[in-house]
C-alpha cells in the first residue's frame, strides 16, 4: 500500500530534508530538524501525492488515508503526552500548506484545531488561563471561518469581518489593544465568530475535533488552486503538478502568557547579507502576530537582554542550521512558558544585494566553495545591483527642505519614486496604463502579490523586517519600505496622513529601500555602485563593497564557464561598456544603426531614393569615410577582440520621411522634385517588411552597397592594424536562406578585401560568415557551411520565421497564449527550445558536419536570456552575444550552464528576458 503520512516527533523522522518533492519544504525540514535533534514538536506531514489524488478524483483524498492519519495522530499523542479532543488533556494542533517551494502566506493554514466549548473548559482547568484558552479559541474559531468556511472581505476596500467584530468589541470597552481584552472578551468574540459565520456563510462552526481537521486538511489542499496561490507558481515557475503537502503538527502556545513568545528569524541578514542573526519577536503572542505584521516586533537582539538563555540557545541553533545546511536560513520559533520550540526551516530569501554577499562570505569561510556560490545566484538577479540608486545630493536637499515624510524600516533595499496608490487592483490598473505607482498598505497580505508586482515601490505602516510586504518585496527585488507607523492611512478617502500633511492617491512620493526613508515628490536617481566603478569611473572599487563582491563572482563564473561572451554593439562607446562589463568581442554590429547618427541620414537616404546605380554610388562614395570612421572607432575600443559586423539589414521604409514637409526637404537636398520623392517613398511600401526587401536580399539587388561597406570595414582594418592593434573583422550576411545567395556577397567581400589588403599593403585576418536567421538556412546548414566560416543564430527573426508570428505584432496574441500556457514564456523572450531549439541545433549538426571548426553563436536578444544562455551552452556554441548591460548576467548563466553539466543537472527557465523587438 502506497505510504501517504510521514511522522516526526521525539528525535525521529520518518522524512529527510531531500524528500521535498514528497513533503514539500515545510514538512521536509521540519523532518531534518528532528533528525538532528532540534526541538520540534510532534507531528506528520501529509504527502503532495495526496494534493495530486485530490485534483484528479474530485476533490477526495485516498481511502486509505484516514486510517494512516489516525494511526500518526496516536504518536503523536504518545510524543506530546495528550489527546485530541480529550478535554482533560487536549492535543491541539496546527494544519499548515507546505510546497516543494516556498511560497510564503500563499496558501492556508489554521492554528489551535482541537478546540471547542468542552474542549476549551478543560484546557481552561489544565492551564487555569482562561484568557489563553479563549484567546486560542476565538483565534481559531476566526481563521477556522475564513479558510474553511469562506467568510473574508469580498470587496478590496473592506476591512476583514473578524477584525470589525474584534474592533467594535474594543470601541465598546474603550481599549485599543488586543491584549487589553480579557477572558470574558475572548470568550463573547467566539460566540460573535461562530454567529458572524453562521449568518454569512450558513456553515456552522464544527465541534467535532475529527471533522475540524478533515474541513482544514481539505481547505489546505483546495487552497493550492487560489488565485493567489496561482499567480505566484506563474511569478515564479512553479508547476501546478507539484501540488502541496499538508503539515498536521502539535500547538506550541506562545500566548502562554509573558515567559512565552514567538518570532522568526533569519540566520544572517536577509536585506543586506550580513552575518549577523537577524530577527524578530512578540512576547505572549502567536506566529501571525509576528508576520501578519498587527503588531510590530522586537528585534532579536533585545530577547538576548530579555531571557538570554533562550537567546544563546537559538544563537546555537543558528549556527548549527548554518553548519548542517550550508547556508542562510530563515527559521520561526515559539517559546511556551521558557521552553523553546522550532516550528520551521528553509532557505532564507535574500535580495540580490544579500545573495551575493551571503555567496561570497560562505566561500570565505568555507561554508561552500565558488562552484555552489554561483549555483546560488539567479543570473537576473544581477540586474538589482545594476539598478540605480537615489543621488544623495538630491535626496539630501529634499531632506533639507522639509520633504522627508516619515522613516520605516529599510526592507528592501534600492530607489524608487512613483505615484501613491493605495490597494493591489489599482496599482495593476495603473501600472497596466504605464504610470509608475508605489502601493501604499497600512500591511500587505498575500492576496496583494500582483499588486505590489505591478509597484515600483511597497510602503506599509505596519509590520516588520519579516512582515509579508517585506518578505514578498526582497523576493521580488521590490523596494520596501515597511512599519512606516507614523503614516495614517484611510483606504476609504485614498488619503494617508503623515505630520500633518495629506498625501493623496496619485501624489508621487519616493521610497529608500536602503534607509528607510519616505520622501515627498520625486527624487534624481543616479547610477549603481557597480556602475560608478565600471562604467563612469567615478568610484574607487576599494571603497565599493558591492561591486567588489560583484567582481569576485564574476571572476569565478569566467573560471568555469566554457561559453564566450560577446556584446551586440554599434558604437564605441557602446562597446566600451560592454568590454567594462566583461564582453570579449562583439557579436553582431548593425550597421544599419550606424546610418542614425549626425550628417549620415542624410546621404543614407539619397542612398535608397536613387534611381539609378550611378546615384546610388555617389551616395555611398559619401557614406563610405563616415562608415569607415565608425568603425575604426569600433576597432580601436575593442582592442583586438573580434568584432562581428553585419551588411545592412533595414526595412528601407524605416529610414526614408513620410510626412510631406520632410520629404520636401528632402527632395530640396536631393536637388529633385518633391513628387519624385514622394513616388520613390510609395514605392517602397512593402506589405510585410519584415519578409520583404531586406538582409542580404539588399546586398544582392544593389551590390555597390556590399561593397561599400566592405571596402568601409576594411580600410578601418588596415588602418587600425597600422596603428599596431590588432584586428579582427568577421563580415556576416545577414537572412541567408540559400547558399547562393551568401556565395554571392561573399565573392564581393573576398574582392574588396584583396584589394584594400593590395592598396594598403597590410594583411589582416578576416573571416565570412553568415546569420542563421529563417528555417532554410538551418535546415541547408550543410550547404551554407562550405562558404561559412561562422554562423550566428538570429534568433530573434529565427523565432518570427519559425513560429509564423511577426515579431512586432506578437503583443497582442503572444500574451494570451503564455496565459493560456500554449507557450510556457514569450518565445522572443526565453528561446523556444523545442521548435526554433531543434532548428539551431540541426544547424550546428549539419554546419559541423561539413566545416568541423565552425564558429557558432546567438546574437538574437535570447543571447543574454539566462535559460537561452544554459541551451546555447547544452548545444555546443561557440559564444553568446547581448547587449552590454546582460553581459555579467550571461557570464553567470554561461557559468552556471558549465557547473550544471557537471553535476549532470538540467535548470529551469528563468523569469525575465528582453522583448525581440527590432529596434
Ligand atoms: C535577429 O534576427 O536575431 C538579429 C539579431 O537581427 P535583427 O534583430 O537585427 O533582425
Ligand atoms: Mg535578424
Amino acid at each position: 500500500m502506497k505510504k501517504y503520512v510521514y511522522f516526526f516527533g521525539n528525535g525521529k523522522a520518518e522524512g529527510r530534508a531531500e524528500m521535498k518533492g514528497l513533503l514539500g519544504g515545510k514538512g521536509a525540514n521540519l523532518a531534518e530538524m528532528t533528525n538532528i535533534s532540534l526541538p520540534v514538536p510532534a507531528g506528520f506531514t501529509i504527502s503532495t501525492e495526496v494534493c495530486t489524488y485530490y485534483y484528479a478524483n474530485k476533490r477526495t483524498t485516498p481511502k486509505s488515508l484516514a486510517g494512516e492519519v489516525k494511526a500518526a495522530l496516536k504518536k503523536v499523542e504518545k510524543a506530546m503526552g495528550s489527546r485530541f479532543g480529550d478535554p482533560k488533556n487536549p492535543l491541539l494542533v496546527s494544519v499548515r500548506s507546505g510546497a516543494r517551494a516556498s511560497m510564503p502566506g500563499m496558501m492556508d493554514t489554521i492554528l489551535n484545531l482541537g478546540l471547542n466549548d468542552v474542549v476549551a473548559g478543560g484546557l481552561i482547568q489544565k492551564t487555569n488561563n482562561p484568557r489563553f484558552v479563549f484567546d486560542s479559541y476565538r483565534r481559531f474559531v476566526q481563521m477556522y471561518g475564513d479558510v474553511v468556511l469562506g467568510l473574508k472581505p469580498v470587496h478590496k476596500d473592506e476591512i476583514d469581518p473578524f477584525e470589525v467584530i474584534i474592533e467594535e468589541k474594543k470601541r465598546s470597552k474603550g481599549v485599543h489593544l488586543d491584549t487589553d481584552l480579557d477572558a470574558n472578551d475572548m470568550k463573547e468574540l467566539v460566540g460573535l465568530f461562530k454567529a458572524a459565520i453562521k449568518e454569512k456563510t450558513g456553515h456552522s462552526f464544527p465541534e467535532d475535533p475529527m471533522k475540524q481537521l478533515w474541513g482544514a486538511v481539505s481547505a489546505v489542499f483546495g487552497s493550492w488552486n487560489n488565485d493567489r496561490a496561482i499567480a505566484y507558481r506563474k511569478m515564479y515557475d512553479i508547476p501546478e503538478s507539484w501540488g502541496t503537502a499538508v503539515n498536521v503538527q502539535s500547538m506550541v502556545f506562545g500566548n502562554m502568557g509573558e515567559d512565552s513568545g514567538t518570532g522568526v528569524a533569519f540566520t544572517r541578514d536577509a536585506a543586506t547579507g550580513e552575518n549577523l542573526f537577524y530577527g524578530e519577536y512578540l512576547m505572549n503572542a502567536q506566529g501571525e502576530d509576528v508576520v501578519a505584521g498587527t503588531r510590530t516586533p522586537l528585534p532579536i537582539t533585545q530577547l538576548k537582554e530579555q531571557n538570554p538563555k533562550i537567546y544563546g540557545q537559538l544563537d546555537r541553533i543558528r549556527k548549527t542550521l548554518e553548519k548542517h545546511y550550508h547556508d542562510m536560513m530563515d527559521i520561526e520559533f515559539t517559546i511556551q512558558q521558557g521552553k523553546l520550540y522550532m516550528l520551521q526551516c528553509r532557505v532564507g530569501k535574500r535580495t540580490a544585494f544579500a545573495a551575493i554577499k551571503i555567496a561570497v562570505d560562505m566561500v570565505s569561510e568555507r561554508l561552500i566553495d565558488d562552484r555552489e556560490a554561483l549555483r546560488r545566484i539567479e543570473p537576473d538577479q544581477l540586474n538589482q545591483l545594476l539598478r540605480p540608486v537615489f543621488d544623495l545630493k538630491e535626496k539630501e536637499s529634499a531632506v533639507k527642505s522639509g520633504r522627508l515624510l516619515a522613516k520605516g524600516l529599510n526592507a528592501g533595499p534600492g530607489a524608487a519614486t512613483g505615484r501613491v496608490v493605495f490597494n493591489a487592483p489599482d496599482a495593476e490598473e495603473w501600472a497596466k496604463r504605464g504610470e509608475k505607482v508605489i502601493l501604499t498598505r497600512i500591511e500587505t497580505s498575500p492576496e496583494d502579490i500582483k499588486g505590489m508586482d505591478a509597484a515600483e515601490g511597497i510602503l506599509t505602516a505596519r509590520g516588520g523586517m519579516t512582515s509579508h510586504a517585506a518578505l514578498v518585496a526582497r523576493q521580488m527585488g521590490k523596494v520596501c519600505v515597511a512599519g512606516c507607523s507614523s503614516l495614517e492611512i484611510d483606504y476609504t478617502t485614498h488619503t494617508m496622513t503623515v505630520k500633518g500633511r495629506v498625501v493623496k492617491e496619485g501624489d508621487w512620493i519616493s521610497l529608500d529601500g536602503t534607509t528607510g526613508e519616505v520622501i515627498e515628490g520625486k527624487v534624481a536617481t543616479k547610477p549603481s555602485e557597480v556602475l560608478q566603478v565600471l562604467i563612469d569611473k567615478t568610484l574607487d572599487p576599494k571603497s565599493a563593497p558591492v561591486y567588489e563582491e560583484y567582481a569576485r563572482i564574476m571572476s569565478w563564473a569566467d573560471k568555469y564557464r566554457r561559453l564566450k561572451i560577446r556584446t551586440n554593439a554599434d558604437q564605441p562607446d557602446q562597446a566600451a561598456n560592454a568590454i567594462a562589463f566583461g564582453a570579449e568581442g562583439i557579436g553582431l554590429c548593425r550597421t544599419e544603426h550606424m546610418f542614425f547618427g549626425e550628417g549620415k541620414i542624410g546621404p543614407m537616404r539619397e542612398m535608397i531614393l536613387a534611381d539609378t546605380e550611378d546615384e546610388r554610388r555617389r551616395a555611398l562614395a559619401r557614406l563610405l569615410p563616415l562608415q569607415r570612421e565608425d568603425f575604426e572607432g569600433i576597432f580601436e575600443a575593442m582592442n583586438g577582440r573580434p568584432v562581428t559586423i553585419r551588411t545592412i539589414d533595414p526595412p528601407l521604409h524605416e529610414f526614408v520621411p513620410h510626412e510631406e514637409p520632410a520629404q520636401r526637404q528632402l527632395a530640396a537636398q536631393m536637388g529633385v522634385s518633391y513628387e519624385k520623392v514622394r513616388q520613390r517613398v510609395d514605392s517602397l511600401h512593402e506589405f510585410n517588411p519584415m519578409l520583404g526587401f531586406r538582409g542580404c536580399r539588399l546586398g544582392i539587388i544593389f551590390p555597390e552597397i556590399t561593397e561599400m561597406q566592405s571596402r568601409a570595414i576594411f580600410e578601418a582594418a588596415a588602418n587600425i592594424q597600422l596603428k599596431g592593434i590588432k584586428v579582427e573583422p568577421e563580415v556576416m550576411i545577414p537572412l541567408v536562406g540559400n547558399v547562393k545567395e551568401l556565395s554571392h556577397q561573399e565573392k564581393i567581400v573576398r574582392t574588396v578585401a584583396a584589394e584594400v589588403m593590395a592598396e594598403k599593403k597590410v594583411k589582416f585576418k578576416y573571416l565570412v560568415g553568415t546569420m542563421i536567421e529563417i528555417p532554410r538556412g538551418a535546415i541547408t546548414a550543410d550547404e551554407i557551411a562550405t562558404v561559412a566560416e561562422f554562423f550566428s543564430f538570429g534568433t530573434n527573426d529565427l523565432t518570427q520565421t519559425t513560429l509564423g508570428v511577426s515579431r512586432d505584432d506578437a503583443g497582442r496574441f503572444l500574451i494570451p497564449y503564455v496565459e493560456k500556457e500554449i507557450y510556457p514564456k514569450d518565445p522572443f523572450e526565453v528561446l523556444d527550445r523545442v521548435g526554433v531549439g531543434s532548428l539551431m541545433k540541426i544547424a550546428i549538426e549539419k554546419g559541423r558536419g561539413v566545416r568541423p571548426d565552425l564558429k557558432v553563436g546567438i546574437c538574437g536578444e535570447h543571447g543574454g536570456e539566462p535559460s537561452s544562455v544554459e541551451f546555447c551552452h547544452q548545444i555546443n556554441q561557440n559564444y553568446v552575444s547581448c547587449s552590454p548591460f546582460r553581459v555579467p548576467i550571461a557570464r553567470l548563466a554561461a557559468a552556471r550552464a558549465a557547473l550544471a553539466d557537471q553535476a549532470g543537472a538540467s535548470k529551469k527557465p528563468a523569469k525575465k528576458g528582453r522583448a525581440a523587438k527590432r529596434r
